[in-house]
């Protein structure tokens, strides 16, 4: 067993090429047996490119609104409260509202390949869907 201490003072990991706009992180869990869990926050517009996950993910919405959107078009709109189960190799994306900020929890299962950038007519589709 082991016990991870919660945020520490300093400044939030700021998301690099793979995600549109400015999206802030911190680490809940790191990397442990394969398992990574992130707390992102996505300002409104923001998004992560397409991607997938080894073995999945769990996204969990702690506070705000935004969108997980499946490359076949499954997903939608998700709020706080909700949870999402993407599974393994599931090409998608999520991301905020354009009106609203979404923070969730990210709990990655193994690792993850990043593809191309959600452009402006994908988010638009995905985000009335
Ligand atoms: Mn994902």
């Amino acid at each position: 067993m082991k016990i991870i201490p919660g945020r520490s003072d300093g400044p939030s990991d700021e998301r690099g090429p793979t995600f549109t706009g400015t999206v802030l992180a911190d680490p809940v869990l790191p990397t442990t047996d394969e398992v990574t869990i992130n707390s992102v926050f996505f300002p409104p517009g923001a998004r992560t490119h397409w991607h997938t996950h080894e073995r999945g993910q769990i996204l969990h919405v702690t506070s705000g609104h935004g969108w997980a959107v499946a490359r076949d078009g499954h997903g939608g709109a998700i709020r706080a409260g909700d949870t999402v189960w993407i599974p393994p190799g599931e090409e998608h994306w999520h991301g905020a509202a354009s009106d609203g900020y979404l923070v969730h929890l990210a709990i990655s299962l193994g690792g993850h390949e990043w593809l191309d950038a959600v452009g402006d007519e994908d988010y638009e589709r995905g985000a009335t869907s």
